[in-house]
């Protein structure tokens, strides 16, 4: 713990407090997410083993990186130390976007969409698939060269190859899939629905799904009615977002089927030409 200097804290989640802290030896600024574990239940503390051991495999450009964990016995606490995402999270842009009147363009959301699309790949298609369960604009993540990355992956669970079907009722409301809501076994489908929510609210700027409770949002998920996007925004779009938010989770596309996609087919030629420009 000597080993990095703590500076402010950045907020806090449902486990515990983040704070900006800077690894002495080099100076780089990292962050620092605080769990106090002492008066965890058997299955809170497993929730939160799985997402450190989860976070420690997940190595992708677009995914927040994990660097180092410390355990303060005396204070029962964890640190979980990963890379500082100094753009802030996708929440934050919603809210301006929303302040100023603005409409986000569309390039940037298609590019939002294969960014993310990436991070899944590498979680949905490894040999012990992993589920994220909470995408939503809070846990996405946007770098200094503003690359988005998904973080967060307290409520992933290890899905193996055998049981491809998980039963546990956890999500957002806002975002949760038709089947966690009905409390039905659910697959990655399940990330593909709030990915679909995701790019619908970086349109919309409010999500696909909205009501003053809990229930009333149960039904209006259920309903499936998803309406179009503002006017400017491309018939392609439109569709990418309608077909990953059908209530039948077997007709949604996997991360393989959007790849296809000629908008997506653009970004990956655009990601590579970007990748070049960079020198090593
Ligand atoms: P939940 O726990 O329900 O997911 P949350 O996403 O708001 O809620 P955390 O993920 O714990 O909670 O994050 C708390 C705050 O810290 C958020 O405002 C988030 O933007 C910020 N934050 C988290 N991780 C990082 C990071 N790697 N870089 C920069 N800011 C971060
Ligand atoms: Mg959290
Ligand atoms: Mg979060």
């Amino acid at each position: 713990m000597d080993a990095y200097e703590v500076l402010e804290k950045l907020g806090s989640g449902s486990f515990g407090t983040i704070r900006k802290i800077v690894r002495k030896s080099d100076k780089k600024v990292l962050v620092w997410k605080e769990i106090r574990y002492g008066r965890m239940n058997e299955k809170e503390k497993s929730m939160l083993v799985s997402e450190v051991n989860i976070l420690r495999e997940l190595k992708h450009p677009n995914i927040v990186r994990y660097k180092d964990r410390i355990i303060d016995r005396e204070s029962s606490t964890i640190y979980i130390i990963m890379e500082f995402c100094e753009n802030g999270d996708l929440a934050s842009v919603i809210r301006k976007y929303k302040r100023c009147g603005k409409r986000v363009e569309e390039s940037r959301i298609w590019t939002l969409f294969f960014q993310i699309a990436c991070a899944l790949h590498e979680c949905h298609c490894r040999k012990q698939k992993i589920l994220h369960r909470d995408i939503k604009p809070a846990n996405v993540f946007i770098d200094r060269n503003n690359g988005f990355k998904l973080g967060d992956f307290g409520l992933a669970r290890v899905l193996s190859t055998e049981t491809q079907l998980a039963k546990t009722n956890v999500g957002t409301p806002y975002y949760m899939a038709p089947e966690q809501v009905n409390e039905l076994p659910y697959n990655e489908k399940c990330d593909i629905w709030s990915l679909g929510c995701l790019l619908y609210e970086m349109a919309a700027l409010a999500p696909p799904f909205e009501a003053a409770n809990q229930l009333a949002l149960a039904v209006k998920i259920k309903a499936g009615r998803v309406s179009r996007l503002p006017e400017q925004y491309s018939e392609e779009l439109n569709q990418a977002v309608r077909s990953m938010l059908q209530l039948d989770s077997a007709k949604r596309p996997s991360i393989e089927d959007l790849f296809k996609l000629p908008k997506m087919q653009e970004q990956a030629e655009i990601a590579v030409r970007n990748a070049s420009a960079v020198p090593a």
